[in-house]
């Protein structure tokens, strides 16, 4: 207990701690996925409770304002009404049938009418099988084998995409990833985000099958592509003879009602979804014009398969979260986006602190310069960054645990909360900055 305005009590993490003593001897690092174990701003894992709405309540009973939403999938919050519903009415029902059901129709359907570029949709359990997916579909239809990727940007953990991956990777500064064998990392080319040199010379260089980019990178914190960035690497890929693969895990369904190539207003020949397609349950998909998905098992001969793909339960969490985004659901999570981004760039004036946004996204980076690719981002002080963080969950705000993710905004945040998590911001910056 103490005072500052935004400050609240955390009075005790002892079944927490608990839990991490008996997780730690039957999960690596006590978690399963490596993120959650807050290694990166030097403390232990919070185990969570539950969630309302916008808030954590972990096992101790701390409450606290949750800014990372499961990585994304939360774009309404926490056991929002209308989602549990669907998915109790689709449990009634039974919950997988590996059989095809009308609810992943209604789904593909509501993906091609959203995303620009989609005329048809595979989905799968996680993105990065639609990731890896995306690609292996991409080198079957040009009969060539180098993907292009750019570094810090993540696309699932897949061997060929592992090379130099963002996200929890970079945080933990692992070289290379052993048990990735060269031979797959061989046709992987991994080039600055935002370069537009290296992507001519790699595109030169080499029989590129695709290139592939998160249209707004989220996975190195938020990092926007520069004016033009996006047209130009349509131009490039098709100048090259190689496919643009978006990678909208992230923004897919975030940035707009048709992601970010909407936004953009750039069409890529395929792209990978995830996260809020499946409204917090396991889902994912890759979708793209009908000439080129046709060419997927069992319409054609690239093989792609999984035995929950278009499971039920997630289907319906996805239906339900996609109808619960229109227009004004769109104006208001950006609405919301731009209070948060205003209030930390007002904290931010005359500091070493940049703040980058995106509709639904948003990262504070610890630097004196505007970020604009991988290399920047890791040079940021880190340091002070998990020591913002740590005091940011001592006033029961839970930020992302890592310099090199998102925030993410959700329609269950309202100005409160974003005025209450301005007021712990700017605490925990005179704490950590002075
Ligand atoms: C999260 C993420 C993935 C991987 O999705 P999983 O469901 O975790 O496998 C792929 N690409 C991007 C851009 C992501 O953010």
């Amino acid at each position: 207990m103490t005072t500052g305005a935004g400050r609240r009590s955390i009075p005790s993490l002892e079944r927490s701690a608990e839990l991490y003593r008996r997780a730690l001897k039957v999960l690596p690092g006590g978690v399963n996925s490596p993120v959650r174990a807050m290694r990166q701003i030097g403390r232990e894992p919070i185990f969570v409770a539950r969630g309302e709405g916008c808030e954590l309540i972990d096992v101790d009973g701390n409450r606290y304002v949750d800014w990372v939403g499961s990585w994304g999938p939360l774009i309404l919050g926490h056991a929002h009404p209308e989602v549990l519903a669907a998915v109790a009415a689709a449990a009634q029902r039974g919950t997988s049938f590996g059989a095809a059901t009308e609810a992943e129709v209604e789904l593909a359907e509501a993906v091609v009418d959203r995303v620009p570029s989609a005329e048809m949709v595979r989905m799968t359990s996680s993105g990065t099988e639609a990731a890896m997916s995306a690609i292996r579909l991409a080198r079957a239809a040009t009969g060539r084998e180098v993907v292009v990727k750019f570094a810090g940007a993540y696309h699932g953990h897949s061997d060929g995409l592992l090379a130099e991956a963002g996200s929890a990777l970079a945080t933990l500064a692992i070289p290379a990833s052993p048990g990735v064998p060269t031979s797959h990392t061989a046709s992987t080319v991994v080039v600055p985000w935002n370069d537009r040199e290296a992507v001519s010379r790699a595109l030169a260089d080499h029989d590129v099958a695709a290139l592939v980019a998160e249209p707004i990178a989220a996975n190195m914190g938020v990092v926007p592509p520069r004016a033009g960035f996006l047209e130009f690497l349509r131009s490039a890929s098709i100048d090259g003879g190689s496919l643009l693969i978006f990678d909208e895990v992230i923004t897919g369904f975030r940035v707009g009602r048709g992601g970010a190539q909407q936004l953009y207003g750039v069409e890529p020949d395929l792209t990978v979804l995830g996260k809020v397609i499946g409204g917090g349950l396991p889902a994912a998909a890759f979708a793209g014009g009908s000439e080129l998905l046709e060419r997927v098992a069992p319409a054609g001969d690239v093989y792609q398969a999984g035995t929950l793909s278009g499971n039920p339960l997630a289907t319906a969490a996805g239906l339900a979260t996609l109808r619960a985004l229109d227009g004004p659901a769109y104006e208001r999570l950006i609405a919301l986006t731009d209070r948060f981004a205003a209030g930390l760039k007002t904290l931010a004036a005359g500091r070493p602190l940049q703040v980058a946004a995106a509709p639904g996204l948003l990262t504070l980076f610890f630097s004196e310069r505007p970020i604009l690719d991988f290399a920047m981002a890791a040079a940021c002080d880190l340091d002070a960054h998990a020591g913002f963080c740590r005091a940011m969950l001592d006033r029961g705000v839970y930020p992302p645990p890592s310099q090199f993710e998102a925030w993410f905004v959700s329609l269950a945040h309202d100005e409160a909360t974003i005025d209450r998590t301005l007021e712990a911001a700017a605490e925990s910056l005179d704490e950590v900055l002075g």
